[in-house]
């Protein structure tokens, strides 16, 4: 067992903190509260390459994988530079489509979203199912050579920057268990048919959110994404890299804010010693420090189980737990230590609390990875 990172992944770090911090999380957040995007810092990532990292080399990706862009996720966010979209289109619609689209499809995307030249939204929650996919009734109905799209989407990330959304609807439904029968479509931003409106939220991040009206949108029946009906299996391996890079964002956050505290902590003196020295201050951000550090070994495990081609879920969804409640932890304490100076706009933390308070809501909510291992790895009965 290797603890230590090869040479590449410690400079591919290395590279994308030196990029980010370049940018600064004064550059992310004025852009956020401007109403703008973080084009410059999302082109200064693509230049390299950093964007497609986990891309397969014949589409002109790195061909590494989930551990390297997790890399990246966490390095920007550890600069106060969380990138949604990085979730969202090489990590979710870069891995489904690797994965289970036909050849003609990977040829057309996969270039794009390894350059960072197309971005890809994800849109699988709904206003009445939630965390309950298999309630879906976002419906594609097939008419030829065309499927008809018709629902509703809920808290879509960055809609307005994506050329494609990677859509989850459902085709059928399961005689004997009722469940919806998914089935995964690529439909363009600008669709006819397709309406997005913007839902307002106490988050500062430049990617916008949007709920999707989906009226009888028309889709190729070759912009289907795999078999019909096996959209949930397909979708669930894009949501493994969706929670590792989810909990790669929040320990990214975590080291952000624990690093402002500590060196805060070494320098504000109000009692003739600084106030790290009073252990009030001092043991709260050792316990943070510990507790990411945990969440970072298990975000690591998870993305190794997953490029190892092994059974990721379980380590996906703890990594994605304890990442969740080590940041809330450390941006918490860290505004603590901060006093009234943690409220401000200058120190740079309380306008990251909506982004870290988000980690233990989505993509996946802490009760239902708490639901995940009550069920799978203790074998405890379903409640729900
Ligand atoms: C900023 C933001 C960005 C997002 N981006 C995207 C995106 O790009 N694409 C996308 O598809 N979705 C996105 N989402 C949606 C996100 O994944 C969902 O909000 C999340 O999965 C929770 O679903 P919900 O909001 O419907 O909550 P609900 O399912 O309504 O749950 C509400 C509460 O009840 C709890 N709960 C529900 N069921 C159970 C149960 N069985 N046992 C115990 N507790 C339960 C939940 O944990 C939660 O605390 C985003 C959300 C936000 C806020």
């Amino acid at each position: 067992m290797d603890f230590v990172e090869s040479d590449e992944q410690a400079l591919l770090r290395e590279s994308v903190a030196k990029i980010a911090a370049s940018f600064g999380h004064g550059y992310y957040a004025e852009r956020a509260r401007a109403g703008g995007r973080a084009t410059e810092l999302w082109d200064a990532l693509a230049e390299p390459g950093y964007l497609g990292v986990s891309i397969p080399e014949q589409f002109g990706g790195g061909g590494q994988g989930i551990s390297e862009l997790a890399i990246v996720c966490e390095e920007l966010a550890a600069q106060g530079c969380p990138l949604l979209l990085l979730v969202v289109s090489p990590a979710i619609a870069g891995t489904v489509i690797a994965r289970f689209g036909h050849a003609e499809q990977q040829a057309r995307w996969l270039p794009g979203i390894a350059a960072g030249t197309t971005k890809f939204a994800f849109a699988i929650t709904e206003p009445d199912a939630g965390s309950n996919s298999h309630r879906l009734s976002t419906t594609a109905t097939r008419d030829g050579d065309i499927y008809k799209l018709n629902g509703t989407k809920y808290f879509i990330s960055g809609v307005d920057e994506a050329d494609h959304i990677l859509v989850v609807t459902r085709t059928g439904t399961d005689e004997t268990t009722g469940r919806g029968k998914l089935s995964l479509f690529v439909v363009p931003t600008d669709a006819h048919g397709l309406t997005a409106d913007v839902i307002p939220v106490e988050i500062n991040a430049p990617e916008k959110q949007y709920t999707l009206f989906f009226d009888d949108v028309e889709v190729a029946a070759t912009d289907l994404v795999g078999n019909e009906g096996d959209g949930l299996f397909q979708v669930f391996f894009g949501l493994n890299p969706e929670r590792i890079t989810g909990a790669s964002i929040a320990n990214g956050l975590g080291r952000y804010a624990l690093e402002k505290a500590a060196e805060y902590a070494k320098t504000r003196n109000v009692w003739g010693q600084p106030i790290g020295a009073h252990q009030g201050i001092a043991h709260p951000l050792a316990i943070a420090k510990i507790q990411l550090e945990q969440a970072r070994l298990l975000t690591q495990k998870a993305a190794w189980l997953y490029d190892a081609g092994l059974d990721a879920g379980e380590a996906a969804n703890m990594a994605k737990y304890a990442a969740g409640e080590a940041a809330n932890f450390a941006v918490d304490q860290a505004i603590q230590t901060h006093g009234g100076n943690g409220m401000t706009t200058e120190f740079g933390l309380a306008d990251v609390w909506g982004m870290v308070r988000l980690q233990r809501i989505a993509p996946v909510s802490r009760e239902m990875v708490l639901n995940f291992v009550a069920q799978h790895t203790l074998g405890l009965p379903k409640s729900y």
